[in-house]
């Protein structure tokens, strides 16, 4: 219905036809994470996923994994992370 404000907002048709097929997948629970190779189910978050100079979808990814790759991208200088994850469980 109001299909208009996603355009206006940046996304073009194209990414929005494509996520619509996606959306179909997940709903189906057949979708597969690109980043964590591992099922999206239909009640998690998710993300339609690009490649790193994002001028092409890759498919769909988990919201929380999608993010976690982008935040490696701009953790690169940062070794520090690896101390705070190597706490005991
Ligand atoms: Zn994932």
């Amino acid at each position: 219905m109001s299909a208009l404000t996603t355009t206006q907002k940046g996304y073009g048709t194209a990414h929005q036809r494509r996520r619509r097929q996606w959306a179909t997948v997940v709903a189906r629970g057949e979708a597969v994470c690109v980043r964590c190779c591992r099922a999206i189910f239909p009640f998690q978050p998710w993300d339609l996923d690009h490649s790193d100079d994002r001028t092409e979808t890759r498919g769909p990814a988990h919201r929380k994994c999608n993010r976690a790759a982008g935040a490696r991208r701009g953790n690169k200088k940062r070794a520090r992370v690896r101390k705070i994850r190597s706490r005991v469980w």
